[in-house]
């Protein structure tokens, strides 16, 4: 009997990835995006050790490598002093996976791939400039409705995929609670071509902690492979666009942060609203949740695009071996049984945690901090346990086990 398509809200990275990983099984897909193409402003860029494995089984980890830096090393310092106070090596994990490394890979990159590989796989289309509009349950198919170009239309498929990002319009249908909080500062991200590696020294991954502005800085490779650093900065509550981003201020900022001589050449900047919010469930009968639509948290430590990749690859094996008759339905419970607490005890409490670290004010605390993180740099058992909790593998491996 010919199986009916997985629709899936949303061509971001989590959508696309959950797309491929269906079609790889033969399972026909349709992907509906609102805007007119992927997404290319700065945002997630860090791959995690699991997320690589999980690409690699896609056959997408070469382009990832070549297309993104790889780090090996994430480091954290001490900002008021610019000093180095630890530095974490995945090497460690090298018994424990086969990539010891992170790569940063700039999310519309990632998604794009996919979209390539997409096309040359039969009853898979990936629509653009299609945005979802309203969504219907059935027993026996779910039925969602796109507008194209001012037209409507009413499609039909055996399961719906929201992967439409913090806003999913598919979460508020079916009235989901996405409790938790937003916090009153917005994050600022200045992307300048200023190499802080051959300058200063920092790993292409590196948390700056201040009891008055904390900072994160990566490299990335930009579209052109030449490379660039993102800054990333808190903002004071209440300050506008304009205060935060004209030209005067991003220059200061960043001359606050590694005083040079003339002016950071800067490439690119953003401001975004941050959150920490958990749906009250990933499954609704026919309907899924997945990536920001599912859970959103604070970017330090790179943890939420992670996490959405691994619920694609779990979500779309559970459907995949499900729709083939291969599976019973219950598979699809354990998604919600598993991915919701995963995402709870890894990504939101190590998010909250890591933002506290960087933003501590007391000083015993801050030593305290630093002294905690030396002690786990200096001992291979605390250091990797670190790296392998930090990195979601042991949420990955916790699941493997009790699938
Ligand atoms: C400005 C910004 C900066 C960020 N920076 C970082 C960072 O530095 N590090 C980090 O780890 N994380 C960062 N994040 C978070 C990270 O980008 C997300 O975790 C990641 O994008 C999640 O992927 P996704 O596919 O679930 O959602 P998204 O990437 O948001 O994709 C959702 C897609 O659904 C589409 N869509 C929305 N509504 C509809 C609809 N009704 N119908 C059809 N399509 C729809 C959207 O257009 C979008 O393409 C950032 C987020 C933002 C907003």
């Amino acid at each position: 009997m010919e199986i009916a398509p997985v629709l899936i809200a949303g061509g971001g990275p989590v959508g696309i990835i959950t797309a491929l990983a269906l079609a790889e099984r033969g399972i026909p897909v349709r992907v509906f995006e609102a805007e007119e193409r992927v997404n290319d402003a700065p945002r997630a860029s860090t791959l995690h050790p699991a997320t690589l494995e999980m690409l690699a089984a896609l056959g997408l980890l070469d382009e990832v490598v070549v297309r993104g830096v790889t780090a090996r090393t994430f480091q954290f310092w001490d900002r008021p002093t610019r000093s180095l106070v630890a530095e974490f090596d995945h090497a460690i994990l090298k018994d424990d996976t086969l990539y010891p490394f992170v790569v940063q890979c700039e999310q519309h990159k990632l998604a794009n791939m996919g979209i390539a590989r997409l096309a040359a796989v039969p009853r898979t289309e990936v629509n653009f400039s299609t945005p979802v509009v309203a969504v219907a349950t059935m027993d026996d198919r779910v039925e969602i409705t796109v507008e194209c170009n001012g037209v409507r239309e009413t499609v039909s498929g055996s399961y719906l995929v929201g992967a439409d990002g913090g806003r999913s319009l598919v979460r508020k249908s079916l009235d989901i609670a996405f409790d938790g909080y937003t916090f009153p500062e917005r994050f600022l991200v200045l992307t300048t071509l200023f190499d802080f590696a051959a300058e200063h020294g920092v790993a292409y991954r590196a948390y700056f902690s201040d009891p008055d502005e904390w900072a994160n800085l990566f490299k990335v490779a930009g579209d052109d492979g030449k490379g660039r650093w993102r800054a990333v900065f808190p903002t004071l509550p209440g300050q506008t666009d304009e205060e935060v981003m004209n030209a005067a201020a991003t220059e200061a900022r960043l001359q606050r942060f590694f005083p040079k001589a003339g002016r950071y050449d800067i490439v690119h900047r953003n401001i975004y609203r941050v959150h920490q919010r958990v749906a009250a469930r990933f499954r609704d009968g026919r309907v899924f949740l997945a990536g920001d639509a599912a859970h959103v948290n604070n970017p330090i430590g790179g943890l939420g695009l992670n996490c959405g990749i691994h619920d694609a690859i779990h979500l779309a094996g559970a459907l995949a071996g499900v729709l083939r008759g291969e599976r019973p339905d219950s598979d699809l419970d354990r998604y919600d049984a598993s991915r919701r607490p995963v995402n709870i005890e890894y990504v939101q409490q190590q998010t909250i945690v890591n933002k506290k670290r960087l933003e501590e004010k007391d000083a015993a605390s801050r030593q305290s901090n630093f002294d905690n993180l030396r002690r786990t740099a200096a001992d291979p058992a605390a250091h990797r346990a670190f790296l392998m909790r930090t990195s979601l593998l042991e949420s990955v491996r916790k699941i493997a086990v009790t699938a």
